[in-house]
């Protein structure tokens, strides 16, 4: 018992410590903090002998909510620190949840936002219907490998360049974001860590795992402030594009450089972090393992996943249960990164690949 209650100062010197280093840098107020964390019984039951809790960051409220809007609190910050007027994101594909995100947020700071887009699935419905609305600067790169360049944004990185130098000629001062793998947005999901363990510990529960979408900042952060914490939970990541043999390293590097902005000792080592991909064919291709995940999480609870990222991530889920990876018993929380403006870009198909499964249940409409 004594040491379960040394262990337990340590933490909270900890905590304290992380949240005042957090609370030291930039910042923005975007986000409706701190999202709900909802157990999910009726899924879990579905999905076998699980007990699943479900962090709400699909409700972090600006633009339909997502992992993005959190981590814009501190790259927002940075922008109206350094005296931005235009703030410039590169966001993959028209279906970029990190470019309707940035826009929102930059819109709601009083900066102009200006994106620069792969032209893929580029029909107006879903994040790019809400571009559209934002009336914001879109510019359009043609492209052939979305993987890559999801990946890498090296390809765009010379548009946004250029798109800067238009602005700054004419006078504004323009801050770029070319993704978000960023220090400040892994230090943003440090912060969740800290908003997440409290919940956890006002309910009593310790969970064995933390699952999410993510190769980035967002399992950067959150696997770095439980490191620190000490927390145990095992933080697995899903990735959306094919696996990378260095991913794990550039994880490590990007969590260790916003270890460095918080100036807190605690580092993160490769062997450390755990990821997985299940993106199937591609980046913004279904999976019929996604849809299943997104038809039965709609179903048994009413609570909606998108096909490119959280569908994937909960379909990584239901297969390391079904195969005990998850072990029997265990209790997992699935951090629900958002992104559900995609859900209706991809309506029709997401339906027919569902189709046969959900006529059984009386679904006449589909
Ligand atoms: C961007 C995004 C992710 C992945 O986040 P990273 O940590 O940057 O890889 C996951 N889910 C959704 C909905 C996203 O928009």
């Amino acid at each position: 018992m004594a040491g379960h209650g040394s262990n337990q100062h340590v933490s909270a010197v900890g905590r304290r410590s992380l949240a005042d280093s957090i609370g030291r840098l930039p910042r923005v107020n975007l986000a409706a903090l701190p999202t709900p964390l909802e157990e999910v019984p009726h899924f879990a039951a579905a999905v076998g002998d699980v007990r699943i809790l479900v962090k709400r960051d699909d409700l972090t409220g600006r633009a339909f909510g997502g992992n993005k809007t959190r981590e814009l609190e501190f790259l927002i910050g940075d922008a109206v620190k350094e005296g931005a007027q235009v703030f410039v994101a590169g966001g993959g594909v028209c279906q970029s949840n990190h470019a309707v995100q940035c826009s929102a947020a930059a819109l709601r700071a009083g900066l102009t936002p200006v994106v620069v887009l792969q032209r893929y699935r580029d029909a107006i419905a879903g994040n790019f219907l809400l571009d559209r609305l934002m009336g914001i600067d879109v510019r359009l790169v043609d492209t052939v490998a979305v993987d890559e360049a999801i990946y890498d944004r090296r390809t765009l990185l010379d548009v946004m360049a250029n798109v800067a130098d238009e602005y700054r000629r004419r006078g504004h001062v323009v801050y770029i974001l070319p993704s978000s793998f960023h220090p400040l947005a892994a230090v943003a999901y440090a912060s969740c860590a800290l908003e997440l363990t409290a919940q956890l510990d006002a309910a009593g529960i310790a969970p064995d795992h933390v699952y999410l979408a993510s190769a980035g900042a967002t399992q950067a952060g959150l696997a770095l402030a439980l490191k620190h914490l000490e927390v145990p939970t095992v933080v697995m990541g899903i990735s959306h594009t094919a696996q990378r043999a260095d991913l794990l390293a550039r994880l490590a590097h990007l969590a260790n450089d916003a270890a460095a902005l918080l100036h807190i000792g605690t580092r993160v080592e490769p062997g450390d972090l755990h990821n997985e991909s299940f993106a199937g064919p591609g980046y913004g291709i279904l999976t019929e393992a996604g849809c299943e995940a997104i038809g039965l999480l709609a179903r048994t609870e009413g609570m909606f996943l998108d096909p490119v990222y959280s569908g994937k991530a909960m379909a990584g889920l239901l297969a390391h249960v079904r195969s005990g990876r998850v072990s029997p018993g265990a209790t997992v929380v699935f951090i629900h990164t958002g992104g559900l403006p995609a859900l209706f870009a991809y309506g029709s198909e997401i339906v027919d690949e569902l189709g046969g499964r959900h006529e059984g249940t009386g679904s006449a409409g589909f």
